[in-house]
């Protein structure tokens, strides 16, 4: 097996707020490995994003992180500030939630996208810049002279290409999706979704791609995490969380989004009572049981461990396997 190009382990995330602790992520184990895409599931709220900052140490200070977050087995946690600024962009690049509204509307895409280039390869002439440029929009299926233009005259869809572009400016090994299709129509996002498949498979990048819609990770990954209430409950291989979910929790997950980008079902699964706990103070025990539909007294007294069910899978509920 080859080493992993980014490993959580044992990664928790605690925000120290007014109202209290908010444990946004607790006790993460995930690997992505070089050419693979490994999803993360979950209702807003999961702890998903905040699993992301990590990875380039984005978290704001008011978060304490325990674990270990290896990216090519250096542990970005503890990693010197010069290592870490080498690192973002050209190790790991992340397309952000929201990132769409997050051009500069006053310059040419072209040159933003040059910047993180210009960055890191402060010797690149001009014109080998302006040459990767046109490379990488075409890479992201948009014709090279598009640089010239303006975010406003772009579409949703063409400036989410542009944000891509611009993630892989430096050749990173890792990229980090969070929810970079959920703003952009069905169309759209499966255009999107199928640029960055082709890009994993061209340049044996590792993904690892948010989203609150199983359907698309479904399609699109290789392996599934499903996390709720900042635990990762669910761990298998993409088809079989989508089509044999074993937590209760995945199985909402999947007969909420029956198929990719359902607009029923766009921002928040469908059919799915309640809503995740307040993290501040959580129910005793499992911490879906209140809104899981299998549950039983045993249930409420502790939080069900992630166990191993059969190659390559695991969860975390305590009725797996029963009839
Ligand atoms: P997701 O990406 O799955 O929607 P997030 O990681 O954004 O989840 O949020 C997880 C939890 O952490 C939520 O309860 C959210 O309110 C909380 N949270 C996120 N960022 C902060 C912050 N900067 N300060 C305090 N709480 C935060
Ligand atoms: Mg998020």
């Amino acid at each position: 097996m080859t080493d992993p190009l980014l490993a959580f382990e044992g990664v928790s995330v605690t925000y120290r707020t007014g109202g209290g602790e908010v444990p946004a992520v607790r006790g993460v184990d995930l690997a992505v490995a070089p050419g693979e895409i490994v999803g993360v599931a979950g209702e807003s709220g999961c702890g998903k994003s905040t699993l992301a900052s990590t990875v380039l140490r984005l978290q704001p200070p008011s978060a304490r992180v325990e674990g270990r977050v290896l990216v090519q087995g250096e542990d970005v946690l503890t990693m010197r500030w010069g290592d870490l600024r080498a690192l973002r962009w050209a190790g790991a690049s992340i397309v952000f939630q929201g990132a769409l509204h997050s051009l500069n509307p006053v310059h040419r895409v072209g040159r933003q996208v040059a910047e993180p280039i210009r960055l890191h390869e402060p010797e690149l002439g001009e014109s080998e810049v302006d040459r990767r440029v046109g490379e990488l929009l075409e890479q992201v299926g948009l014709p090279p002279a598009r640089a010239a233009a303006y975010p406003h005259q772009l579409s949703g869809g063409q400036r989410q290409r542009v944000m891509i572009a611009m993630a892989l400016a430096c050749r990173p090994d890792l990229l980090i999706a969070d929810e970079p299709t959920t703003a952009l129509d069905v169309m759209v996002q499966s255009q999107i979704l199928g640029v960055l498949a082709g890009l994993v498979e061209e340049h044996e990048l590792g993904m690892l791609f948010i989203s609150h819609d199983l359907s698309v990770l479904a399609d699109l990954c290789d392996r599934i995490a499903v996390m709720y209430a900042g635990r990762v409950v669910e761990l298998g291989a993409a088809d079989e969380v989508f089509t044999r979910p074993l937590h209760p929790y995945a199985g909402a997950l999947s007969a909420a989004f029956p198929r990719i980008g359902d607009p029923a079902a766009r921002y928040a699964p469908a059919g799915l009572g309640g809503d995740p706990p307040d993290l501040r103070s959580l129910p005793p025990g499992c911490s879906f049981g209140p809104r899981c539909p299998r549950v039983v007294e045993a249930c409420r007294s502790e939080e069900p461990a992630l166990l191993p069910h059969g190659a390559g899978r695991s969860a975390a509920c305590i009725r797996v396997g029963e009839p």
